[in-house]
């Protein structure tokens, strides 16, 4: 991170230390072994982030959270990522059922469930996708019909982020008729309740972090548990996806994005040839015009992705609406995280093909960047729409007028 970004606080830098120096000292020995054991529930990683408060960083200190902005929370993810991108998915995933909640949580439940999450006691997943509807969020199949005085929860869920360690989901299910904008309602609903049962496919990356199927057969849970009221399913899936999931998205893309770029110039200045006459001049792969070339486009790209991330929720953080701001960031370092893989694919030569160099797990995960909070072409979707100035709901002005406090003096 460059230092040319003037709203960046004595705070925001503090944490970014903090956060590099975390990850030089307790993920970075552990990478190795996480690899080698595949798809797997790592439960390591999540004590020892929750125990430095960052799933509470955005989270207001009356519910015992760091009282953060989401610049700052931007700055966790990214830096986090940057050493694991399981770990990166581990933080970010938490923070979207966390923004739901913040949003649409009565006091109480606000009094129930922050403190906890704040504390990494209880890692929250947000629960929207099925197998057979996928993007497509108001035609979706799961349902929840009432019952005396609370509520029966039927529904299939796939992909979701932190399903291994979760302690609870914010479902998002049908109350209504297909296709009806108020036709969905989120609920709260505690993993060991009776009738949920969670599975993990085999996932190309980010070894460790769980996004795995949670069934849901029968599950009871009181009135109590309704987010907000019936019929703010999708302000509570898109709300959170578009004010956290997108921008946390850009952030895990640019912390993976910038370790390309250093493992690419590592590689580049580690290996010498003789050249010239007689062979007696020494020189790095990195002194080749071609390549530097190659590094200067990876350089751009990095520095241009990082300044949509950082200035949208900078945007978000001045309390200004922004919802293209937070798609872009997201379509902008994912697209380009991937180029710059592409050029760091062709300057390792043969060893991009091996699967225990680093720059093949880096491929691996950024691999897992491009669905969630919605894929490119969704964001594309979401771009034009500004672009023809098509009238839309603004996802991150709703969140601001509910939530939004001046920011702490630095
Ligand atoms: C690592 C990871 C973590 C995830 N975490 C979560 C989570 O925590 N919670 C959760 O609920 N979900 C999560 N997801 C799911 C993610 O949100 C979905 O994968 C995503 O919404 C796309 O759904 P789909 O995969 O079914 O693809 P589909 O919706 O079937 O789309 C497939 C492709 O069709 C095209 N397409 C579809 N619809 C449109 C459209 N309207 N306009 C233009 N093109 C379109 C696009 O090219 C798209 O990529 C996660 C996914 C991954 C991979």
């Amino acid at each position: 991170m460059s230092t040319t970004y003037t709203y960046l606080t004595d705070n925001h830098l503090r944490l970014r230390d903090q956060a590099h120096e975390f990850g030089r000292s307790v993920i970075a020995p552990y990478v190795t072994d996480m690899e080698a054991a595949g798809t797997h529930t790592d439960r390591e990683l999540p004590r020892r982030m929750g125990e430095l408060g960052w799933c509470g960083v955005f989270i207001d200190a009356e519910y015992d959270g760091m009282g953060l902005d989401h610049l700052a929370k931007t700055i966790t993810i990214a830096e986090t990522a940057y050493f694991s991108g399981a770990a990166g998915g581990i933080l970010q995933a938490s923070h979207i059922p966390t923004t739901a909640i913040v949003y649409l949580g009565s006091e109480q439940q606000k009094r129930l469930w922050l403190p906890q999450i704040a504390a990494g006691l209880l890692w929250p997943t947000i629960a929207v996708t099925e197998p057979d509807t996928g993007s497509h969020v108001l035609g979706m199949d799961g349902t929840a019909r009432r019952k005396g005085k609370g509520w029966i929860i039927n529904a299939r869920k796939c992909f979701i982020g932190n399903s291994g360690i979760a302690g609870l989901h914010v479902v998002v299910v049908r109350t209504g008729k297909p296709g009806d904008p108020r036709g969905l309602s989120a609920f709260l609903v505690e993993a060991d309740r009776d009738g949920i049962e969670v599975s993990q496919p085999d996932l190309v990356g980010m070894h460790g972090f769980t996004c795995g199927n949670v069934d849901l057969r029968d599950v009871h849970v009181p009135a109590t548990h309704l987010l907000g009221e019936v019929g703010d399913g999708l302000a509570a899936a898109y709300t959170a996806s578009v004010v956290c999931g997108r921008p946390n998205l850009a952030a895990t893309a640019l912390g993976l994005h910038r370790r390309v770029v250093d493992e690419t110039i590592a590689f580049l200045n580690g290996r010498h040839r003789k050249m010239g006459k007689r062979h007696r001049e020494t020189r790095r792969l990195s002194d080749h015009p071609v390549v530097k070339y190659r590094l200067a486009d990876m350089q751009s790209r990095l520095m241009a992705a990082e300044r949509l991330a950082y200035d949208a929720v900078h945007l978000l953080d001045e309390g200004r609406s922004c919802d293209a701001e937070l798609v872009q960031s997201k379509l902008v370092n994912n697209l380009a995280a991937g180029e710059s893989l592409r050029d760091a694919s062709s300057l390792h030569g043969g060893y991009a093909a091996r699967t225990d160099h680093p720059i093949t797990r880096l491929m691996r995960d950024i691999q897992h960047i491009g669905a969630p909070a919605g894929p490119d072409d969704i964001q594309r979707h979401r771009l034009t729409e500004k672009a023809l100035g098509v009238d839309r709901p603004q996802w991150s002005e709703a969140f601001i007028r509910r939530t939004h406090r001046p920011a702490p003096a630095a």
